[in-house]
């Protein structure tokens, strides 16, 4: 959540930082600010609202002068998003400002006993403790005080600081939330994400917990915990600023729903070689593979009901028994785990902060682990035993879409290798399965170009209250994604079912006008989706019908429809979330909702 930046260097700061804190909007925020070291003073500017707030205060950055720098977009925790609680945080002294990402659980002792020592707080933010702290041990060495401060933390944090020592200084720590070096020529920077990085460099040190870095225009210096030197590799970021722009399209939703075909592709296909499913980072034995009795799933949101995808697909083709768990319910449940699990663990940003937590937790007790997250280096990639990421490239919008389809392009390649090592796959459907995962980017595509007239329907049905997803099997699966993106985007209640339930409670809501939306794509269930459309629509319900684009049935039966093409069934649920996305994002923009930041919601959910 929220974003940190920093900068030194040989040009002016603060236009710097600001241009990264944009970079960094997406990921959900309140209020944002910069300090920027002159080497006689720390200059501090910060607003509540938006950056575009900070750059009409400033100038654009033009107004503060000083070479080094950090810059903050924050998502409050502690304190309510105003002026004063906005980051950064200045000592009492004026030596040292910090800006703050994530929670420091032990802030209450911490500021009382400073209190005690006579000094005044001005925030109510839990992150005022680190300023103080580096000031009160402070004796001439910035960097001792920085470790002695850090020693004192508790929680999960990462920190940038400026300290007004020679011409300014920087530090960077990372305790649990991401943090990344970049290295340029006469100037370095970090940021808490590479999108702020790129347009600058794409070599990169990604920071492990307990590390801390000192950055000054000319050397990065990494410490360990105890102060000491350490040699970190240099990594290249693949992404390239394009990619992390708009590139004339009103909003990033759009364009990463537009890019799904590409994503698709580019997720897929360097894993088939010689029409064979090859991961990089997957490799077990016949015996470790024959071990395993049980795969547990576990996610947050989308990436959970990516799962739910997978699920139905692995159990279908392995006959493995596969359970999705919530992260946030399973990291405190005291599970059943053992070396004969197998963890798959989905995220996009590999930040997820109850996706860590269940999946430390399932680690210790002997589970193998796969991940499956799309930003390289990120913590749970790092912990995992085996990636496979998803190359979707770098996802801006706050809701998920082309992050979900390809992470449920992994979980179906996932499942037909699986299913091919285990010995359950005839050589004729293996390669039947190969060909079709070749034609799915042609298919989404189609699934786009079949929906020009989308945005029609929702302005006609964006005045619901409330939306009722129903569907059985995959197509239920996918009516979880469906309903989410329609809540989270649009702010109407939504919500899904599966169709088979209704009648024993949900159905009491269903009234004259209604909107229901009926997935209906997966064949072998067809008729008994059908009985449950003539249900709800015996009760008034209209229906918007999902269904495959040669399915002369459901017309006429449903009110409206939204047509999908035909691709082999398990991999039909990609193609029919592209419209339902579309649906959701032509709602919201009827609605005159903050499409891609919508209120109360951060990309990278860091904080439990
Ligand atoms: N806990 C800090 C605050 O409330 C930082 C929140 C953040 O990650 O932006 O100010």
């Amino acid at each position: 959540m929220c974003g940190i930046v920093g900068f030194s260097g040989t040009r002016q700061a603060a236009p710097v930082l600001i241009d990264g804190l944009r970079r960094l909007e997406y990921r959900g925020y309140d209020s944002a600010g910069v300090a920027v070291a002159d080497g006689e003073e720390i200059h501090i500017a910060k607003v509540k609202g938006y950056v575009k707030n900070l750059s009409d205060l400033t100038h654009d950055g033009a107004d503060i002068r000083g070479l080094v720098g950090v810059g903050h977009t924050r998502w409050a925790t502690h304190g309510a998003p105003n002026d004063i609680n906005a980051h950064p945080h200045l000592s009492s002294d004026g030596r040292f400002a910090v800006v703050h990402n994530g929670i420091i659980e032990n802030y209450a002792s911490l500021r009382q006993e400073l209190t005690k020592k006579g000094i005044r707080f001005v925030s109510d933010t839990d992150t005022e403790v680190v300023a103080h702290l580096l000031e009160v041990y402070y004796d001439g060495d910035p960097k001792k005080a920085v470790m002695r401060a850090a020693a004192r933390l508790e929680g999960s944090y990462s920190l940038g600081i400026v300290c007004l020592d020679g011409s300014g200084r920087l530090f960077a720590l990372r305790e649990q939330s991401p943090l990344i070096l970049g290295l340029g020529v006469g100037e370095n920077y970090f940021a808490s994400d590479v999108a702020a990085l790129v347009p600058h460099t794409k070599n990169v040190i990604y920071l492990d917990d307990g590390e801390f870095a000192e950055l000054t225009a000319d050397t990065v210096t990494v410490y360990d915990v105890r102060g000491k030197t350490i040699d970190k590799p240099v990594s290249r970021v693949n992404w390239d600023v394009e990619a992390a722009e708009k590139g004339g399209y009103e909003h990033f939703m759009l364009k990463e729903i537009m890019e799904q075909p590409a994503c698709f592709k580019a997720t897929v296909e360097p894993r088939i070689k010689n029409d064979r499913i090859e991961f990089e980072n997957f490799d077990l034995t016949d015996e470790e593979l024959k071990s395993i009795d049980r795969i547990i799933i576990t996610a947050c949101g989308s990436a959970g009901y990516a799962g739910q995808v997978g699920r139905y697909v692995i159990e279908e083709l392995c006959r493995i028994p596969v359970s999705v768990e919530l992260a946030s319910e399973l990291r405190y449940r005291n599970p059943i785990i053992n070396e004969r699990t197998l963890l798959i663990v989905i995220s996009q940003s590999g930040e997820t902060a109850d996706t860590i937590a269940a999946m430390r937790e399932c680690k210790a007790r002997g589970a193998r682990t796969l991940a499956i997250v799309n930003v390289v280096g990120s913590t749970i990639a790092k912990l995992a035993d085996h990636v496979i990421y998803t190359w979707a490239g770098p996802e801006i919008a706050v809701a998920t879409t082309k992050g979900y389809t390809t992470q449920v392009a992994v979980l179906d390649l996932l499942a037909v290798y699986l299913a091919d090592r285990l010995g359950l796959m005839t050589p004729e459907r293996y390669s039947a399965l190969i060909t079709a995962i070749h034609d799915m980017p042609g298919k989404l595509q189609r699934a786009i170009d079949l929906n020009r007239g989308i945005k029609k329907l929702a302005k006609r049905l964006c005045n619901h209250n409330d939306i009722y997803f129903i569907g059985r099997n995959l197509d239920y699966a996918v009516c979880m994604e469906g309903a989410l993106k329609l809540k989270e985007i649009s702010y109407i209640f939504a919500e899904a079912y599966a169709a088979g339930e209704l009648k024993h409670g949900t159905i009491a809501l269903i009234d004259q006008g209604s909107l229901v939306v009926a997935l209906a794509c997966h064949e072998p269930l067809f008729d008994k989706t059908m009985s449950n459309i003539e249900e709800v629509k015996a009760r008034g319900a209209q229906v918007l019908a999902v269904a495959l684009e040669d399915d002369r049935q459901i017309l006429k039966k449903a009110d409206d429809f939204i047509l999908v093409p035909r691709t082999e069934p398990i991999l039909n649920p990609i193609a029919q979330v592209i419209p339902l996305q579309l649906f959701a994002y032509y709602v919201a923009k009827e609605r005159g909702c903050d499409i891609d930041k919508p209120k109360n919601l951060a990309k990278s959910v860091t904080v439990e």
